[in-house]
């Protein structure tokens, strides 16, 4: 049965147009030259755990004040050590194919580039790929694809399939997200029977107008359909969604509080916020076109996230290898949850499969943080983070596990954190390097220490056992 909310007179919520850009640049105009006393109140209320309404986040915003940056910066620092600890979640994009029918003047895949080489991995080279990612030790991927009929849900659905069937030595993909263009709710029903984590899909930007100037034709030139695409994908049963903008083509300002709107709608909705939000900047790309006014620094590119992380305390924030090494490291102590490792971008990669001339191709954009994953495990530990490659929430059913990590007291210290520990142990034993290895063992050592009041510690003590002895995939 179709549940038609008219009927019952329930204003339909999600069918409102949630974007209206003279309320948010209202917002930012009415609230210039906030003081030092209504920042701090703001930031207070954010660390004991309250969510900010969209005033509270343009207040934020207007802080410009080196001080007062610096606080803010200081408060998700805060809120990140106090609320989530130090995990961080290790992933992979994986390109499945770059055809595209848009034209997106950012992308180096849009159909007007013919510096692009199309391709589409075979299943056997997609296999290949799989199997080289899990010789490296990855156990979540993202697949990424252009938009293209070829690629339409039956296929997305093959692939994901294809991913988790994948298993090479002890390696094995444990989670697979999706980052394609919308689809229909009936196709979204087709990817989530397939067993999709996250299906992500970026606004780039929530401007009307700038989302015209820039996708130019295909039927990504719709701002609406992609607006309530994730809508559609509730619909069909996937409440695992991630949003995100490509910060560069509108004013920053503007795009952070349309992120915070779009996770409100979602609240008011289907009782949860989106799983993850994602911040790329632009980067460069094969035949990039775009004006270079909205292009955001490295200043203001460590304030959004500060602000983000205050703003959504229990929305997962992803980070990407379009960084550099030294803007993630600063970034990733305000509460940053997920970061990709050992990422390649160019169709074939991983495994070296393609042969010269197909590997000629060019990536879809330029990235800027080339270490392996085993040089990031191995830099994260130094710098105190626990590296984390548990799907355990997933696969339980335990879904919105951000909001549970938030405000579920001694959640992560049950769960996550052992959860850490046990698939931390798997990559130690299976893939890492002596000298990283080391390091790791002590790490382990001092986590399980911290969680000695913890009722199952013997039992997570045990468990870090088993996976020594050869027992695979243990999770609380
Ligand atoms: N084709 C699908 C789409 O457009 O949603 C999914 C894949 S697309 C390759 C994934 C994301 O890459 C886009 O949503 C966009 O935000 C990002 N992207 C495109 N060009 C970029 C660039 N030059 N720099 C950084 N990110 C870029
Ligand atoms: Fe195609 Fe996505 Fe690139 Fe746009 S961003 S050109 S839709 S791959």
């Amino acid at each position: 049965m179709i549940f038609k909310p008219e009927k019952y007179n329930i204003p339909d919520k999600r069918v409102e147009p949630f974007i209206d850009p003279e309320e948010i640049w209202g917002y930012i105009e009415s609230t210039k030259n906030p003081s030092v006393e209504e920042v701090n109140q703001i930031i207070d209320k954010s660390l004991n755990k309250q969510r900010l309404n969209l005033r509270e986040v343009a207040v934020l915003i207007n802080a410009d004040s080196p001080d007062l940056v610096e606080q803010i910066k200081n408060g998700a620092r805060e809120l990140k050590e106090k609320v989530y600890g130090n995990r961080i979640v290790l992933f992979a994009p994986l390109y499945i194919g770059n055809k595209c029918m848009n034209n997106c003047l950012y992308c180096g895949f849009r159909t007007s580039n013919q510096e692009a080489i199309r391709r589409t991995l075979s299943d056997d080279e997609i296999i290949k790929e799989i199997e080289a990612l899990e010789d490296n030790g990855q156990k979540r991927l993202i697949l990424v694809y252009g938009e293209h009929k070829q690629y339409n849900a039956e296929y997305i659905a093959h692939t994901v399939k294809l991913a988790y069937n994948v298993k090479k030595g002890n390696g094995e993909i444990r989670r697979v997200n999706i980052n394609a263009a919308p689809l229909d709710t009936e196709g979204f029903r087709t990817v989530h029977a397939a067993g999709i984590g996250t299906y992500q899909i970026f606004q780039e930007t929530y401007h009307p107008e700038t989302y015209n100037k820039y996708h130019v034709s295909g039927p990504k030139s719709n701002f609406e359909y992609r607006l309530t695409s994730l809508d559609r994908a509730q619909e069909a049963g996937i409440d695992d969604v991630g949003i995100g903008a490509l910060f560069g083509l509108y004013d920053w300002r503007y795009e952070v509080l349309a992120l915070v709107r779009h996770t409100n709608h979602f609240e008011a909705c289907y009782n949860v916020g989106p799983h993850t939000i994602s911040f790329p900047r632009i980067k460069d790309a094969s035949g990039l076109a775009i004006d270079d006014k909205y292009l955001v620094n490295d200043e203001d590119f460590t304030k959004i996230v500060a602000i983000l992380r205050l703003a959504v305390p229990y929305t997962g924030m992803i980070l990407t290898a379009r960084e550099s090494a030294q803007v993630r490291d600063e970034v990733i102590s305000f509460g940053v949850s997920q970061i990709d490792g050992g990422t390649k971008l160019e169709l074939g990669a991983y495994s070296a499969s393609l042969n010269e001339k197909q590997n000629l191709n060019k990536e879809q954009f330029a990235i800027n943080d080339n270490r392996s994953l085993n040089e990031i495990i191995d830099e994260l530990i130094s710098k105190g983070f626990l590296p984390s490659f548990c799907t355990a929430c997933y696969r339980l059913g335990r879904t919105g596990e951000h909001f549970m990590e938030f405000s579920v007291p001694g959640f992560i210290k049950r769960y996550c954190t052992p959860n850490a520990i046990l698939t931390l142990t798997e990559y130690i034993v299976d893939y890492a390097p002596e000298e990283t290895a080391k390091k790791a063992w002590k790490l382990i050592e001092k986590e399980i220490e911290e969680l000695k009041d913890f009722r199952n510690v013997d039992e997570l003590r045990k468990r870090v056992e088993m996976i020594k002895n050869g027992k695979r995939d243990l999770y609380f």
